[in-house]
């Protein structure tokens, strides 16, 4: 693994004002006086351009457009890819996993959130299963109040801590696991989000949801091909939704 541009940023977090702002600059932005060091990469004015794209493909929420503006995507890859960390695609971060497109995480959110206001406009606690690198922990961090993430991968659930620790994002916590079992303890959720397709929403998933609740992930279809799925919990009924066909890695079962 090659060594990702390092420099001091912070998320904004209502619990944890930036250190400093640019005036001039949307009050998203987080001062990064390092950004792209070495890259030639302005990570603001990309960021905003690639923002631009999906409200363009129909992003409409702002907390999701805030959201996707503040996450420094380019943190989260390795530094040989940093130039195409604003482009609308999914990149290897190692262990034959991938970060997911920006265009999904944002439109995942966004569905999780659709209707949906907790405590500030943020939504209550939220499992992500598929850690990953931690990019989308990252997003979560701002529209929720907290985030608990699993990943079954050792060695990402290890860099996902690594790339996250300068954010310093108190909400986030990391959880190294099978996410098929879900997360217990932090249950219930105001919302389940999945990174990983399997066959099915295991039944762990929608008995840790709230009532009212939902859940975004993606599911193989009999006929083989993923597709984006939601299931809402109100009461005892659980309803369930096919949305458009999706490309994630496979969910699987056990720690490796
Ligand atoms: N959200 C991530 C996307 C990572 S790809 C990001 O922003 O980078 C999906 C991840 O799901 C992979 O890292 C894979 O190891 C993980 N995964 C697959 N099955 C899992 C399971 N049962 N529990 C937890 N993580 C799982």
């Amino acid at each position: 693994m090659t060594r990702r541009p390092g420099f001091p940023a912070r998320l904004p977090s209502a619990a944890q004002p930036p250190v400093r702002r640019a005036s001039a600059l949307p009050p998203a932005r987080v001062v990064a006086p390092t950004a792209g060091a070495g890259h030639g990469l302005d990570s603001q004015a990309v960021r905003t351009r690639m923002v631009q794209k999906l409200a363009a493909q129909g992003l409409a929420d702002p907390r999701v457009v805030a959201a996707m503006n503040a996450v420094e995507r380019h943190r989260f890859v390795d530094s040989a890819l940093v130039n195409q960390a604003y482009e609308d695609t999914s990149l290897p971060i190692g262990l034959g996993q991938t970060i997911s497109k920006p265009s999904v995480v944002a439109r995942m959110i966004e569905l999780l959130l659709a209707g949906r206001t907790g405590k500030d406009g943020r939504l209550g606690r939220v499992l992500e299963v598929g850690t990953g690198c931690g990019y989308q922990a990252a997003v979560l961090s701002q529209v929720a109040t907290e985030v608990y993430s699993i990943e079954r991968l050792r060695g990402l659930h290890d860099r996902a801590r690594e790339n996250l620790r300068t954010f310093r994002l108190p909400n986030v916590h990391l959880l190294f696991g099978d996410g098929m079992a879900g997360f217990a303890q932090g249950a219930p959720y105001a919302g389940i989000i999945a990174a990983a397709g399997g066959d099915a929403v295991p039944a762990a998933w929608t008995d840790q949801l709230a009532d009212g609740g939902r859940i975004v992930a993606p599911m193989v279809m009999a006929n083989g091909q993923q597709a984006l799925v939601i299931v809402e919990k109100n009461g005892a009924r659980l309803q369930q939704s096919v949305l458009e066909s999706v490309h994630f890695v496979p969910l699987k079962s056990g720690i490796a």
